[in-house]
């Protein structure tokens, strides 16, 4: 069983490796989404595999850094795609969160991209 929470940060960005005049590498906004999965067995007294509050209170020092920043600047985001967003989040997150099994970002309603670590 997998189960998710979604996290919505409102960051900036540019991406500094696209072709010259791509709309990209001009700075902008978005409403990220993040969707943690975690894999495991579901306790047959509670119901759950975890308790989604435990999974925010995890995640909430990384969204802290995330949320309302310009993710350039961010030590190892200074090419913040969603895929390398993706990766970045795993390595903070795996070593606190074992059961960790995929993240996915979405930068708009329609793009993203699925990360199910290395
Ligand atoms: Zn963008």
């Amino acid at each position: 069983m997998e189960l998710f929470k979604e996290f919505i940060f409102e960051s900036a960005h540019r991406l500094p490796h696209v072709p010259e005049g791509h709309k990209c590498g001009r700075l902008h906004g978005h409403s990220f989404r993040a969707a943690i999965y975690i894999e495991g067995e579901v306790d047959p007294y509670t119901g759950w595999i975890r308790d989604f509050s435990e999974i925010k209170a995890i995640f909430k020092p990384i969204y802290d850094v995330l949320d309302h920043n310009y993710l350039n600047d961010i030590p190892g985001l200074e090419n913040p795609t969603s895929e390398n967003l993706a990766k970045w989040i795993w390595q903070k997150l795996k070593p606190v969160l074992p059961e960790l099994s995929r993240i996915c970002i979405k930068e708009t309603c329609t793009s993203g991209c699925e990360y199910r670590g290395d």
